[in-house]
């Protein structure tokens, strides 16, 4: 390993620099962490090998290029908290991580691919049950999505263009008899992965899903919603590929997402946000979670970043339900409340009864990310977490 630290051309504002790290991973193959100083004004770079001068030069100069994009004419967004609860004590300070991984709660099959046990799969047990209330409360009706998406139907979404750092392809050999027995023969695990070559793949026709309310509107394309109006709710497993920035329950390549769907007119989706919003807040006063509800944006890539970040924050589209991790002081999206105006409507062509695109929105959760904040705010022994919750466990 080596590492190196350069100077950016311009400081990178607080405000951007956990988005820009988090993308500077996916420069290069041979970066294995970027970390921005405290003050912006610099990266320490680490490589997995060490390079020549010339070679140095032209990632110093991609990384450059990716902070100049990502910053340059930047304005920080007006940031909206609607709930301030971080302050909320909690008897919790440590990372649970290394216990959960001592006691086998948590194992790790691979880099963000993490099985979890009994205990843990208890905790979000409690948490499913109040999300199926939830769903109740708006009489949204249960889905069951698949795990692989259509690659034609994301394409149709421009998923591609905003998200393509984070895909999971999935593939199968091609249908030839020489590939398929080559591959049988030969196949083995080396270090970085199978060695099989990769003219023996097919073209890519679906990838690992990345959001699960996206099923939803693929169902819905094309033709007029029935009744105009839609709630539904559905589980699945979610596939982001985060690169070096997998790490722990905090980061996971494969994850699962409950999510409450809304499709209708604007003033459907965004009460039902609104209503869910706030039917949320008593929950986790009753649970005693230390987070915050502020405005937000999603990770899209390098070339999009600032126009669709500045887009969501200026029409108040995301807004994020931070829990604190108080062994870091940090905090760590583990919900969000989405609005998607009638962007899907439009792509995918799901009309209302008077003819216009139906408006989104979707109201998610990460269940393991929502597990591990609260065991970094209340630990790992029950009879520490507040009643709501330990007794919800035993019944
Ligand atoms: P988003 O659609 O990006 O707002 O994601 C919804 C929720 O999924 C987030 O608030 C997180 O709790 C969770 N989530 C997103 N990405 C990951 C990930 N890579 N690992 C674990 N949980 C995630
Ligand atoms: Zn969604």
């Amino acid at each position: 390993m080596s590492e190196h630290n350069f100077s950016v051309p311009a400081t990178i504002p607080a405000h951007l620099r956990s988005q820009v790290q988090a993308k500077l991973a996916y420069v290069d193959e041979n970066i294995s962490g970027a970390a921005i100083s405290q003050d912006g004004a610099s990266i320490l770079l680490q490589l997995r090998s060490p390079v020549n001068q010339p070679a140095l030069a032209d990632l110093e100069a991609r990384l450059q290029s990716v902070v100049i994009e990502m910053t340059k004419g930047a304005v920080p967004p007006k940031v909206e908290v609607l709930e301030d609860h971080l302050q909320r004590p909690v008897p919790f300070s440590a990372d649970p991580m290394p216990e959960l991984l001592a006691n086998g709660e948590v194992s790790r099959e691979h880099a963000g691919i993490y099985s979890l046990g009994p205990f843990l799969t208890r905790l979000i047990g409690v948490f499913e049950t109040y999300f199926l209330q939830l769903a109740a409360e708006f009489e949204a009706q249960p889905q069951r999505f698949p795990t692989l998406i259509s690659a034609e139907k994301l394409g149709r979404v421009n998923y591609f263009r905003a998200f393509p750092h984070s895909l999971t392809f999935a593939t199968h050999l091609r249908e030839d008899l020489h590939v398929i027995n080559d591959f049988a023969e030969h196949a083995s695990y080396e270090t970085e992965g199978l060695n099989a070559p990769q003219a023996s793949f097919s073209k890519i026709q679906a990838l690992l899903s990345p959001a699960v309310c996206y099923h939803l509107y693929f169902a819905l394309a094309d033709k007029p919603l029935p009744g105009g109006k839609l709630a539904a709710t559905a589980v699945g497993h979610c596939f982001r590929y985060e690169s070096s920035n997998l790490n722990t329950l905090e980061r996971m390549w494969d994850f699962t997402m409950r999510e409450i769907i809304f499709v209708g007119s604007a003033d459907f989706v965004l009460q039902n946000r609104e209503r869910a919003r706030q039917h949320v807040a008593t929950f986790l006063e009753r649970i005693g979670l230390a987070y915050k509800v502020e405005s937000a944006n999603d990770p899209f890539f390098v070339g999009e970043f600032r126009k669709q970040a500045a887009f969501q924050n200026a029409f108040q589209l995301k807004y994020e339900i931070r829990a604190r991790l108080p062994f870091k002081d940090d905090t760590l999206a583990v919900g969000s409340y989405n609005y998607h105006q009638d962007f899907f409507g439009r792509h995918l062509n799901i009309s209302l009864p008077d003819g216009k695109p139906a408006h989104t929105g979707c109201v998610a959760f990460g269940l393991e990310r929502l597990a591990y904040a609260f065991l970094c705010q209340f630990g790992l022994d029950p009879a520490a977490w507040p009643a709501p919750l330990r007794e919800a466990r035993h019944g």
